[in-house]
């Protein structure tokens, strides 16, 4: 049965390129019956790992459906728990022969060298020092032939041994590094298929090599394509928004944002884009990714989100927008909120918002007790010749006590007080809306009047006015 594996340093903000790495190993754990996904958080490197970066990554995979109470999930395992592990092992490869202990600092391997890029020149290898302070443990390569590493995505890439250079995997203080860390992980924990970023193909024939000289079978790897912008670049954490903390905050869904992410670098085929999860699920298969970098395009994930939100039922809705209709989130005073309200404009709001947040801008006219006033908005629909004579227009025939308060009715007055200043429904509308919401975007303006209520309506286009 397969045993993939997600491990990731918890050394900051969940990156939706992990996502992704996530969610294609997931899908192969769940297509068998014993298949596993196991979480291993790697927080060896104790100077840049925080405990809350460890809370965000549990929380992040659970939001994502990836969590303990599925069978096919395992963990979650804690590299720094198997640190003696990793020592022994250092000290196995050492007694074996297949590595050696090396006192060069970088300035001495350098001044040997004419070239940085070649890296450590083997200088020790034959010097049979015993360990010791300042002394690093680096393992043998052997020489002679590459290391092919068949990649399930790239094809067969081969190593030469000579561009390999006998690399350090324990420092001098006895510590292990990551090369060597990952690998004894993956040994005892029984991984026999890798799926993992590209970033770490470099990484890949050392770790080969550990494998074979460790007496195992290297798993069967797979490297998934850089996840690039629009300009190309790769994603990266000081520049793009990578953190999926922050989709989510801002009101993307989670299947959205797992259909999405699915999607970079792989296909369900026949054109298809939005698909749930659980059609995805079986249809993945690794030797379907494309190689090429895939492009994280933020407007088409919008795009999927709003879809996403339109297909709701209006009630899920309702609930999935509670977070930003709580109190310590709403721009509102809390004694104004209105359930009601809010619900009999729901799905309105559905209709047009690409993720939860926007749910705030769309409904705060009901709710403040003065509409925010939105400088741009103000500018562009309150031009003095036209705003004033139609607002002044549009109070007279409002507040016609006879007048029904309801979308049809409110359309005729305001469409009729237009025509009569030389104005078309739109521009007519608009001084009505900044006057009543502060914005010129935004739901229906007549359902919007409706919901207002004629009382507040009147004091609103009032004060704009003045
Ligand atoms: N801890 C490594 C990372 O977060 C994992 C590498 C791997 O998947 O082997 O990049």
């Amino acid at each position: 049965p397969i045993r993939v594996r997600f491990a990731p340093s918890p050394t900051g903000m969940f990156h939706v390129g992990g996502a992704r790495s996530a969610l294609f190993n997931w899908a192969l754990a769940r297509q068998q019956d014993e298949g596993r996904f196991v979480l291993r958080i790697e927080d060896t490197d104790a100077a840049r790992n925080k405990p809350e970066w460890t809370e965000g990554i549990l929380q992040a995979l659970a939001w994502l459906g990836i969590g303990d109470a599925d069978p096919h999930f395992e963990g979650p395992y804690f590299q720094s728990d198997y640190a003696g592990k990793h020592r022994e092992t250092a000290e196995r490869l050492y007694q074996e022969g297949r590595a050696y202990y090396c006192d060069c600092t970088r300035e001495q391997v350098q001044a040997r060298r004419d070239n940085p890029n070649l890296g450590y020149d083997g200088f020790c290898r034959d010097r049979a020092l015993e360990p010791g302070p300042g002394r690093a443990l680096r393992f043998r390569v052997p020489e002679g032939g590459p290391t092919v590493v068949d990649d399930a995505i790239r094809g067969r890439v081969e190593f030469d041994h000579a561009s390999i250079e006998d690399f350090v995997v324990a420092r001098a203080d006895g510590s292990p590094l990551f090369v060597l860390a990952n690998v004894v992980d993956d040994v005892e924990m029984g991984i026999n298929r890798v799926i993992r970023g590209e970033e770490h193909l470099s990484n890949t024939p050392k770790q080969q090599l550990l494998w074979q000289a460790l007496g195992h079978t290297a798993p069967a790897w797979a490297h998934l394509p850089v996840i690039v912008n629009e300009k190309r670049q790769k994603l990266s954490k000081r520049r793009d928004k990578v953190a999926l903390e922050t989709y989510r905050d801002e009101g993307f869904l989670p299947e959205a944002m797992v259909n999405y992410l699915m999607l970079l670098g792989w296909s369900p085929g026949e054109d298809r884009e939005i698909m749930p999860w659980s059609e995805m699920e079986p249809l993945f298969a690794v030797s379907d990714v494309n190689s090429a970098s895939a492009f994280f395009d933020e407007k088409k994930l919008r795009a999927f989100n709003g879809e996403y939100i339109r297909a709701l039922e209006v009630e899920d809705f309702v609930d999935r927008c509670r977070p930003w209709l709580d109190p310590e989130a709403a721009p509102w005073p809390q004694e104004n909120y209105d359930e009601d309200a809010f619900r009999a404009i729901a799905p309105l709001a559905q209709s047009r918002v690409a993720v939860l947040g926007e749910i705030t801008a769309n409904v705060d006219f009901l709710f403040l007790d003065e509409p925010v006033e939105d400088a741009k908005s103000w500018s562009k629909a309150m031009k003095p010749e036209t705003a004033a004579p139609m607002l002044a227009a549009a109070r007279e025939r409002l507040a016609d006590p006879a007048l029904p308060w309801e979308p049809e009715a409110l359309r005729a007055e305001l469409e009729a007080a237009g025509t009569e200043l030389g104005l078309k429904l739109g521009k007519a509308q608009a001084p009505v809306r900044v006057a009543v919401t502060g914005r010129t975007v935004g739901l229906p303006l007549f359902e919007s009047l409706q919901a207002l209520g004629r009382e507040r309506t009147l004091v609103r286009i009032d004060a704009a006015l003045e």
